[in-house]
């Protein structure tokens, strides 16, 4: 008979063939998570296995709303609450044309685990919407926030579910939702995190995610007897992922040589100049081309020339790598390339940017390769430290939640690396990451009873 874990496997993919980033973001967890459920036959007796797959529940919604035109726009909302175990539901809102319920499903399952992670008491959840923000006016963008938030605000609050940003939602969008949610609900609450920090945001929240990765980098570079002291590396995506990763590698002695967006790749090895790139994407939200034409140096490919089966920015000799603009973006082609040209660290700040061809090239060579759930769990992690300031009424200041963040990073790699050693695969934080952040949630499923 096939194993536990396979039986679950399977069952997904009879049920659900038309999610195939959910199937993909399952079958990385689960075919990992087959030894410690052989060593806890109360994981299967329990059937958690089953019930972690499965949502706790799915909100969907049409969001209409008028464009400047005056025409009447239709889009789909979703809320999928994946999981309460361990704290309120947490997790980013994702406005994106690619946005489906599988796709949310993908990123609600990750949340789970990568909550759980960071060792605060936050469940998991995702949601967001088929709407395109590129090309719409700021009015429109407003309209389509506050229609989406007419809709959300009845499944949401400071101890039930708590949204933040994700692709498509920033500072602005976040402002737009917290006003309709103050105006719906006459409520005053932490109910969204990446909040302005003059109306309850936490400090050092949008750089978060990015140092976090780089944080963690360190952490797992020291267990090596390495740093990141003179590395070059590519750095994919330009939103505040990747800029304050660029910007904290450079804090750190290392050199970001790559960025890139939708419609294509910078290269420059004398290294990205951070204040630039802020002005181009956070100021005055344009696209890289702005940048090359400001940076003489930056040698700009645009998506057509990328070699067939490739992402240009992963094409360059570098030591580290670290995917930052979203899912699947690094593929089996990627790996190998990076690879060849000597790259030996790989560390995720977007979502599941790598493919399962990709993963296994890594694992292979036994590079330094941190998973995003682990790597990335900076960013949910600082929103929590939101939660507590709002609950508590206050504000910390940079260095306090920086410090935090650092610290949050630096357990987190130690306990996702000892998990792998408890395992016998040591390195491999793949395994590590998912056993361990799945242990926490699965015995408080059980402890909570059926
Ligand atoms: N969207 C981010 C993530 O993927 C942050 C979520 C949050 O802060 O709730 O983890």
């Amino acid at each position: 008979m096939s194993s536990y874990t396979q039986r679950v496997l399977d069952s997904l993919k009879a049920k659900y063939p038309y999610q195939p980033e959910f199937l993909q973001a399952a079958e990385e967890i689960l075919t990992t998570l087959q030894p410690v459920v052989e060593k806890e036959p109360k994981y299967e007796k329990y059937k958690i296995l089953e019930r972690m797959v499965e949502p706790e529940r799915t909100i969907s919604f049409r969001v209409e709303w008028v464009d400047d035109k005056g025409e009447v726009q239709v889009n789909k909302g979703y809320r999928v609450q994946f999981n309460s175990a361990i704290g309120p539901y947490k997790g980013g809102i994702r406005l994106h044309p690619t946005v489906n319920e599988g796709v949310l499903k993908f990123l609600g399952l990750e949340q789970i685990l990568k909550n759980s992670l960071t060792g605060t008491p936050i469940g998991g959840a995702k949601g967001g919407s088929d709407f395109d923000p590129k090309g719409k006016s700021e009015t429109e963008i407003m309209r389509f926030c506050q229609a989406f938030m007419i809709q959300l605000h009845r499944y949401i609050g400071a101890l039930v579910d708590v949204p933040a940003g994700d692709i498509g939602t920033g500072g602005r969008e976040i402002g737009y939702m917290y006003g309709a949610y103050k105006r719906l609900t006459t409520k005053y609450e932490g109910v969204l995190t990446g909040k302005g920090l003059n109306y309850g945001g936490s400090l050092a929240r949008t750089e978060a995610t990015g140092y976090g990765v780089v944080y963690f980098t360190d952490a797992m570079l020291k267990d090596r007897a390495d740093s990141l002291k003179g590395k070059k590396c590519a750095v994919s995506g330009s939103g505040n992922v990747a800029i304050y990763c660029c910007e904290k590698l450079y804090q750190l002695g290392a050199t970001p040589v790559t960025v890139s967006d939708s419609t294509g790749t910078i290269y420059d090895p004398n290294g990205i100049d951070v204040a630039v790139l802020k002005q181009v994407k956070e100021v005055e939200r344009a696209r890289l081309t702005r940048y090359a034409e400001l940076v003489k140096t930056a040698q700009y490919t645009p998506v057509e020339q990328y070699p067939a089966g490739k992402h240009q920015v992963w094409c360059y000799p570098v030591d580290c790598a670290f995917p930052c603009a979203t899912q699947n973006e690094l593929n089996e082609e990627d790996a190998k390339t990076l690879l060849q040209n000597g790259c030996k660290v790989v560390a995720e700040g977007a979502n599941m940017p790598s493919t399962l061809g990709a993963i296994k090239q890594f694992l292979d060579a036994k590079i330094a390769y941190g998973p995003a759930k682990a790597a990335n769990a900076g960013g949910v992690a600082t929103s929590q430290l939101e939660m507590e300031q709002n609950a508590g009424m206050t504000s910390w200041t940079f260095e306090e939640v920086d410090a935090k963040l650092h610290n949050i990073m630096t357990n987190l790699y130690k306990n996702v690396a000892e998990t792998a050693r408890e395992f016998g695969v040591e390195g491999n934080l793949v395994l590590g990451s998912n056993i361990a952040g799945f242990r926490k949630v699965a015995d408080a499923m059980i402890a909570q009873g059926v």
